[in-house]
């Protein structure tokens, strides 16, 4: 599993959208009747390879949000102390009045149609500026507009969802209270609404920054995606890595949302926020690729914790099929399985000490699969937990610590592996190098096997220095890992010699 340095590789820039169609070295965009258009690779291309890196068309606050926002740079206000000196919309600092597309698009504009901010911290207005900046690109960036309209928008069945009726607020908002009914008709209105909510990135810490990235929202979703992403606030772009090879001519595929949550819940979010019912390789497996995520434990007294899955998770008629347990054939209602697993993720969701995670875990044992989605979701914050947590600190954790973090890595990595590859190495390998301290001191373990398994924490941490310098909220973590973790490792490994 060494990955391969993406040092001297060609950085990929795309802003080639010719007639409607998508070219880069690596990738082309092709047309199926089904999904409709969908980027694939037109050669083979190597796990951890930049393959897309695209600059946001247009960005603004949270849609529908009520949170008063910073008009440059999107964070939320508890106090309004600074208005841009022109249109006197609020800012959290000065530097945010120069934003792009603030000064570009939306501030001239509020001056001339006498556009104010609203009084109170809280009003629907804020959640509306992201919708009127977008509809501002059909006067100022017409090649801009078009290019959003080539999105999707799923106006025929979001017209019979309640989230139509906050695109009425919308619509009220800019076309009465703004006045700009002479501008933007309620349809286009409901089109830019409908384009944020298909193909929207919630960007920034908190996923207060609504924005758009037309060639990124080509990729296909899918459950078990071969490519994933990663936004960088600073600059607005998306950057798209592979996280596994990718062979030529297949679809570039990346996970939406929700990629460590079962299927139930998993398809049933897509279906609700997506407008469509997932039916990748991972969905239509009621074993998930045989990780067990969805899997619960029969409770049958004669039965011993057979696995319980889903009888039919092919098609969309099937979504509300019975459960059934594959020992005794006992059958169970989804809606009962919904219960149970509502149920423990919200404990899961309380639980703030190590002791408390590993007794929610015991209590998980004879309900779920050890890797069913719940009780992984608290050995992945275990993994942190160990090595980090007040009193389980790196200095202070017991070896019988180390060892649990590095049985939690392992199993947690495996199935990561699977579903996305990646971030868990680093964790993993400050196990190991913990463990092998431990152990050389202890004279178990001769020299020359030490420096080996020494050797391979270091790829290892190498591997997940290149995930995290990808990843913008953790290239922090990667630069501290190179400055500390890795000479630290290097000098251990030196003095085995
Ligand atoms: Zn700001
Ligand atoms: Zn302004
Ligand atoms: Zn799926
Ligand atoms: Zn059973």
């Amino acid at each position: 599993m060494v990955r391969k340095s993406s040092k001297g590789k060609k950085k990929v820039h795309v802003d080639i959208f010719r007639d409607q169609t998508f070219e880069t070295e690596l990738l082309t965009c092709d047309r199926s009747p089904i999904f409709g258009r969908f980027l694939k690779a037109k050669s083979d291309i190597q796990k951890g390879t930049k393959i897309l890196n695209e600059k946001c068309l247009i960005a603004g606050p949270k849609i529908f949000d009520k949170n008063a926002a910073c008009i440059g740079c999107y964070s939320y206000l508890n106090s309004i102390h600074l208005k841009c000196t022109n249109c006197s919309w609020p800012l959290c600092n000065e530097r945010c009045e120069q934003s792009k597309y603030h000064s570009e698009l939306d501030c001239s504009f509020f001056v001339e149609r006498k556009i104010k901010p609203p009084d109170s911290l809280k009003s629907i207005e804020y959640g509306a500026i992201a919708v009127l900046r977008t509809l501002l690109l059909k006067i100022c960036r017409p090649k801009d507009w078009e290019k959003l309209l080539s999105l999707e928008h799923h106006n025929d069945d979001r017209k019979n969802l309640p989230l139509w009726n906050e695109d009425i607020v919308a619509e009220q908002i800019i076309r009465e209270q703004w006045n700009l009914g002479d501008l933007f008709t309620a349809d286009e209105i409901h089109t830019v609404c409908g384009i944020y909510e298909v193909n929207g990135f919630e960007m920034g810490a908190f996923n207060t920054i609504a924005s758009i990235f037309p060639f990124c929202s080509l990729i296909t979703h899918s459950c078990i995606p071969n490519s994933g992403h990663f936004e960088n606030v600073s600059d607005e772009t998306l950057e798209v890595v592979s996280l596994v090879n990718i062979d030529k001519n297949a679809p570039i595929t990346m996970c939406y949302d929700w990629c460590l949550k079962g299927t139930d819940v998993r398809r049933r979010y897509l279906l609700k926020s997506k407008y469509f019912y997932c039916s990748c390789a991972r969905c239509n497996d009621p074993f998930e690729c045989n990780t067990n995520f969805s899997t619960i434990l029969c409770n049958n007294p004669d039965c011993k914790n057979g696995s319980v899955v889903s009888t039919k998770c092919v098609g969309l008629a099937n979504i509300d099929a019975d459960w059934k347990c594959r020992k005794c054939s006992k059958i169970f209602k989804v809606t009962n399985v919904r219960a149970i697993v509502e149920k423990y993720e919200k404990i899961g969701e309380t639980l703030g000490t190590v002791k408390d995670k590993e007794n929610f875990l015991l209590k998980c044992k004879s309900i779920f699969h050890p890797s069913h989605f719940i009780p992984f979701a608290i050995k992945f914050s275990l993994c942190m937990a160990y090595g980090h947590d007040a009193g389980y600190t790196l200095h202070e954790m017991s070896q019988s610590d180390a060892h649990r973090k590095m049985e939690l890595c392992q199993e947690v990595l495996k199935i990561l592996d699977i579903l996305s590859p990646g971030n868990i190495l680093y964790e993993l390998q400050a196990a190991e190098v913990l463990l092998s301290r431990n152990i050389l001191e202890s004279g178990r373990c001769p020299k020359t096997l030490m420096r080996k398994r020494l050797q391979n924490s270091l790829e290892k941490l190498d591997e997940a220095i290149i995930i995290f310098e990808l990843s913008y909220p953790m290239r922090m973590l990667a630069e501290s890992a190179k400055m500390s973790t890795r000479l630290e490792l290097i000098h251990f490994i030196k003095a085995l010699k």
